[in-house]
């Protein structure tokens, strides 16, 4: 008979409510759900993937063992006791920090790993833990606990109410929000234009945002943080700071005044290529607005100056009087607080940073940067990482030089996927336990409801029984904590956690639960945010602090790269490489891991080298051609899209392609399809926060022979 069922969509941050019609184990349709009080029905072609995710031949359904004859079906037990013996004979042999482990984004949108994975990861007691997060928004999150002293407490754009919003690196069009959890975002821009607001979009790409907003200006890649001095300059020469509410609370305004008046327009505007009148009038407009907000995403944050891009984005919200105001950047109040969950007030701050045994790289929230994963496997010594466990994720595609990580995993004594399919990182492990997904799972979104523009929240249960050869994530985690270190789970399940989170929390008093949670399958409208700051600091002072030694220091290294007496004054050395690089999403794949839905990849090829006309010209490329890109790292050949939108002198690559062959993802595994990580440079680091500096390759482009 046919059914509704009602449930957030999980793939990305974005967390529109579906409406989903089945019969049976049959998808019949899949719309927004228009009571979603967040959401109001809308949803982008990924959703109605789902159903190709959850029917997907290549999905595995059972454990598999790596055998001369390719991957053969085990059982769990067998699987389970493979996997806890080697990691444990690794262990013996090689001490606790020779197994390392990754963690992919999906992890985020994953509400058993979300409960589950950090004990996981705790209990293997070593030091070598990577993640996504480190190619990905570290610098949101070093940010957050430098200035506001906790990594989640992240300020988000109050889209909704602002009158001014900057966006800096980012195209929440295609991103559907990043680090800003705005489902329906085309229509919530439209209305700040249709009350008379203003969209201004800083990129070296005219982005699909870009396209929509009333003004773009173009930037050189990796100069942003040089636009944001400026621009926090002209507030200070023009007495333009306005603390309002927080100016008790603020540490360091004069400190980080006498540190960066040298960094005036005309300085920057060299550099970033926007004219000092351009940067003088953008902040002096911001600073007249109403209301004014400054977002800025993956062209600041995966770049050299990423920690330092979003410090400056912080403070000039704060300086200009929009932090943790209406229309301005504002903290949530999510029902799930994993902030209040996990305080920090009381604990030292932090002093001194540990480094990676090989290239001296930070440690932050105890985790190393992915960047120098393939050394730490590579470079003999105590501490080599000998045995690798990756749940969730694909980093031969999604960390930087690919091609050097995927040689490294195959040096290893053991590796374990935690994985719904072979993908080019899996198919070089001896085990891969599949766990259940998508719409076999219950949903309930901790991440991403911390970084929402409106407070609501909502549980979903799983449409269908998980696959009888399948484990929910979170059951294998425990069940290998259980085999490795005998330490048997405590029986909750995601759900019993969660009802404690909830009376705990800020709506625990007004009967938030579980059980009302279920009451309610469109979801529950907590109310826009409120400011709340105060109450939510997390330093042991109470203060917000403007001006963080590690953040001052760094300036050092701005000034090195950018005001060299020899230097040209240009972060990107050109030292043979010509182009810059740099990355863009695409509305129908998320990352990595959405190339096996044909509904998702059949139409024009999407993996394209964007390239300006007048670069093409003197390269005498035509439309269609076929290019070759080649970096320090690697080189690619791919189709040229001959665009406007591209600033001369910068090339543009959609992230997440390049299916290798011998995969299960055999969709996508087109020749056409590159994997820009296949350029991007393991060696290139914003140094302060050790996240990879994706944006900014220094690359040749040529029309391929053939
Ligand atoms: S925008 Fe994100 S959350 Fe919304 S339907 Fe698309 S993939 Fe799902």
């Amino acid at each position: 008979m046919e059914a509704i069922h009602y449930r957030n969509c999980n793939i990305c941050e974005a967390l529109c409510g579906l409406e989903i019609k089945y019969e049976g184990n049959k998808i019949l349709s899949i719309k927004g759900d228009k009571k979603d009080p967040f959401s109001r029905g809308h949803i982008c072609p990924k959703a109605v993937a789902l159903q190709d995710f959850y029917c997907d031949k290549d999905r595995l359904r059972h454990p598999v063992k790596k055998t001369e004859n390719g991957f053969v079906k085990i059982s769990w037990e067998e699987a389970l006791d493979i996997v806890a013996e080697n990691i444990k004979a690794v262990q013996e042999k090689y001490g606790n920090d020779a197994v390392a482990t990754y963690a992919g984004n999906p992890n985020a949108h994953n509400f058993g790993n979300q409960l589950f994975l950090s004990n996981f990861l705790r209990s293997l007691k070593t030091k070598n833990r990577y993640s996504a997060s480190s190619v990905d928004q570290l610098p949101h999150h070093v940010a957050g606990k430098y200035m506001f002293g906790h990594n989640l407490l992240l300020p988000v754009p109050d889209i909704d109410r602002t009158d001014f919003l900057l966006i800096i690196g980012g195209n929440p069009l295609v991103s559907n929000g990043s680090m800003m959890t705005a489902p329906d975002i085309a229509k919530r821009l439209r209305a700040i234009q249709a009350r008379g607001g203003k969209i201004v979009v800083v990129d070296p790409r005219k982005t699909e945002t870009a396209k929509k907003a009333d003004k773009h200006l173009f930037i050189k890649p990796e100069t942003d943080a040089l636009l944001l001095l400026a621009m926090i300059n002209v507030l200070f020469n023009e007495n333009k700071i306005n603390l309002r509410h927080l100016k008790e609370n603020i540490d360091g305004l004069d400190l980080l005044k006498e540190n960066i008046k040298k960094y005036t327009p005309e300085k920057a505007a060299n550099i970033t290529g926007i004219p000092a009148d351009k940067i003088r009038s953008l902040a002096l407009e911001m600073a007249a607005a109403g209301s004014a907000v400054c977002y800025s995403r993956m062209g600041a944050s995966t770049q050299s100056f990423g920690g330092m891009c979003l410090w400056l984005t912080n403070v000039f919200n704060i300086l200009n009087g929009n932090c943790d105001r209406e229309g301005g950047a504002m903290f949530t109040m999510p029902a799930f607080d994993a902030v209040m969950m996990n305080p920090k007030k009381g604990k030292p701050e932090w002093k001194e940073i540990q480094r990676s045994r090989v290239r001296k790289l930070p440690k932050y929230y105890g985790e190393f940067p992915v960047s120098t994963l393939a050394d730490e496997i590579e470079t003999e010594g105590e501490g080599q990482i000998k045995a690798l466990i990756t749940v969730a994720g694909n980093p031969v595609l999604s960390t930087p030089n690919g091609l050097r990580l995927e040689k490294a995993i195959q040096q290893l004594d053991f590796m374990v996927c935690i994985d719904i399919y072979v993908n080019e990182t899996s198919r070089h492990a001896d085990i891969i336990l599949p766990a259940a997904t998508g719409l076999e799972i219950p949903q309930f979104d901790i991440a991403f409801h911390n970084l929402a523009i409106r407070n609501t929240v909502k549980y979903s249960p799983p449409l269908f029984e998980k696959g009888k050869g399948l484990k929910h994530d979170w059951e294998i985690l425990t069940a290998l904590m259980e085999k490795i270190n005998g330490k048997k789970h405590d029986g909750r399940t995601p759900e019993m956690i969660l009802d404690f989170a909830l009376q705990m929390g800020a709506y625990g008093k007004t009967g938030l639960s579980f059980d009302k949670l279920k009451e309610n399958p469109h979801g529950i409208d907590l109310g826009p945010l409120k400011p709340c700051l105060l109450k939510r600091l997390q330093t042991n002072d109470d203060k917000i602090r403007l001006a963080n030694e590690a953040y001052l220091n760094d300036l050092k290294r701005l000034d090195k790269m950018f005001f060299p007496e020899v230097n040209s004054g240009q972060v990107h050395n050109k030292n043979g490489y010509p182009f810059q690089l740099i990355g863009r999403r695409v509305l129908r794949q998320h990352n990595t891991w959405t190339h096996n839905s044909q509904r998702l990849t059949k139409g024009k090829n999407e993996c394209t080298l964007l390239i300006n006309p007048d670069d093409a010209n003197s390269l005498e490329i035509k439309k269609g051609d076929i290019v070759s890109v080649k970096s320090r790292v690697g080189q690619v050949s791919v189709e040229a899209e001959i665009t406007n939108e591209m600033m001369p002198g910068v090339v543009c690559l959609p992230q997440g392609f390049g299916s290798r062959k011998n995969t299960a993802m055999s969709v996508a595994a087109s020749p056409l399809s590159v994997s820009i990580n296949d350029l991007t440079d393991e060696m290139r680091v914003d140094e302060l926060t050790g996240n990879a500096a994706l944006n900014g390759v220094g690359v040749v482009v040529e029309k391929a022979e053939s």
